[in-house]
């Protein structure tokens, strides 16, 4: 570890990578290499024995990986991480790595639409339950865990609602019964700690704010190291009986001499060497640069978002405005119990004038761009009902969170005078 610091904005610049020992280079360099010489027979045959950890061949793992793995790891206090190709993919390898044909899982409701299809149609071909509960009721995931129940499953900051995960009470229910929590902070990181709450693992689309430059899909989990698997044995049995693909070995066992990273290591040595979805080299290179920015950048893109509120809250065309600074009672205690560091970047807004209301809005943008994403430098905005959501019916999008005349904006790094213009020229062209 080249710093001891606690410190985010330090931890992301100098966490797990100090300078390259071939060359002395001190950003990390693209290890563009699908394989590794061994030194001998020896070490050959100890690599692929476990018995010492290195580099085989970068579908399994990468230097350039590593360092984004470690850094991501350090941010979030956990043990240790693995980078993937997307966050579908880290979503799908969370759940997947404690989950087996018969078993289920409890997820909340609120979720990003793709995992929402994961779960409950793709997952459910492969024999696995999610069983989906109201968040806004901690003891709704109590009365669905069975003794099949792998994992809990929830996003810190779900859109369109950006109603806060109760992590702390969820994550303390599942610690009682022997269940780890998974969350996935995609739309908070630096904000929010979920490791820190009680979580046992945290997910993340490193698409969204990690990269932050929109140029580059991965995404990573991270272990904490905190939840005891072997104390509930029986609910693990990826994790605790022995592994017929890698010689009976059984990973609770395995990693007692690395540390407490039987989950992590499992994901890494077993669905990445099966499944294959690797993160490359040079994606893994452009989310550190971004890495390297990202408390400084949450810090802007928080910033403008409360200004950006403060506007739509006042304007005549606008009904509703919807962030977690505007929320009250039980939501914003969740909200100032989870995020400690800033109320993220979301917002969204109802216009006075439904659907054809949202679709002229969004038209009328000049600077902020039209697209699904969230997370990029630049300001983005979207329109669900005609868009994300239009498959669903209109009685189905309210319930989801979306009227007709929703619009969702990702607020950027831009001055905030230029996203605050933009944003009134359009509403002025209604
Ligand atoms: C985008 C997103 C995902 C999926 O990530 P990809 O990198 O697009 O695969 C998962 N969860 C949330 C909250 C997201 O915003």
């Amino acid at each position: 570890m080249a710093t001891d610091s606690t410190h985010p904005e330090t931890l992301v610049l100098h966490a797990g990578y100090r300078s390259d020992e071939a060359t002395n280079a001190v950003a990390v360099p693209i290890y563009q290499t699908t394989s590794y010489q061994f030194r001998d027979t020896e070490q050959a045959a100890n690599l692929f024995a476990l018995k010492e950890l290195g580099n085989i061949y970068t579908r399994i793992m990468n230097p350039t990986c590593d360092a984004l793995e470690q850094r991501v790891a350090a941010l979030e206090g956990g043990v240790a991480a693995l980078a993937v190709s997307s966050g579908q993919t880290a979503s799908t390898f969370a759940v997947l790595n404690l989950c087996q044909a018969g078993d289920n899982f409890v997820t909340s409701t609120d979720l990003y639409g793709g995992t929402w299809n994961l779960f409950a149609n793709t997952f459910k071909q492969m024999g696995i339950e999610a069983r989906f509960v109201d968040p806004s009721d901690p003891e709704a995931f109590r009365r669905a865990t069975d003794e099949k129940t792998r994992c809990y499953y929830a996003e810190t900051l779900p859109n369109p609602k950006l109603h806060v995960f109760p992590i702390a009470e969820v994550a303390a229910i599942g610690r009682a019964l022997g269940v780890p929590l998974i969350v996935d902070n995609t739309a908070a990181p630096v904000l929010c700690r979920p490791l820190a709450l009680g979580a046992a693992v945290v997910v993340y689309s490193a698409t969204k704010y990690i990269g932050g430059h929109g140029t580059s899909i991965g995404g990573i989990v991270v272990d904490g190291g905190n939840f005891d698997w072997e104390a509930h044995g029986a609910r693990f049995p990826t994790l605790t009986n022995p592994d017929p693909s890698y010689h009976g070995a059984v990973w609770t066992e395995a990693v007692k001499p690395l540390g407490p990273i039987a989950y992590i290591l499992r994901m890494r040595v077993i669905l990445l060497r099966d499944i294959g979805a690797a993160l490359s080299p040079f994606n893994a290179f452009l989310l550190i640069q971004g890495l390297e920015t990202l408390p400084l950048r949450m810090r802007a893109h928080c910033e403008n978002a409360l200004k950006v509120v403060d506007f739509l809250k006042s304007h005549p065309q606008v009904t509703t405005v919807i962030h977690p600074s505007v929320q009250t009672g039980e939501l914003a205690r969740r909200r100032d119990g989870a995020l400690a560091h800033g109320q993220g970047a979301l917002v969204g807004f109802e216009l006075k004038g439904g659907l054809e209301a949202g679709r002229a809005f969004i038209d009328a943008l000049k600077m902020l761009y039209h697209v699904a994403n969230i997370g990029d430098a630049r300001s983005l905005a979207i329109h669900p009902a005609s868009t994300t959501h239009s498959q669903l019916s209109a009685e189905d999008q309210l319930a989801t969170g979306v009227s007709q005349g929703y619009v969702r904006l990702s607020i950027g790094i831009e001055h905030a005078d230029d996203i605050i213009g933009d944003l009134k020229q359009a509403l002025e062209s209604l």
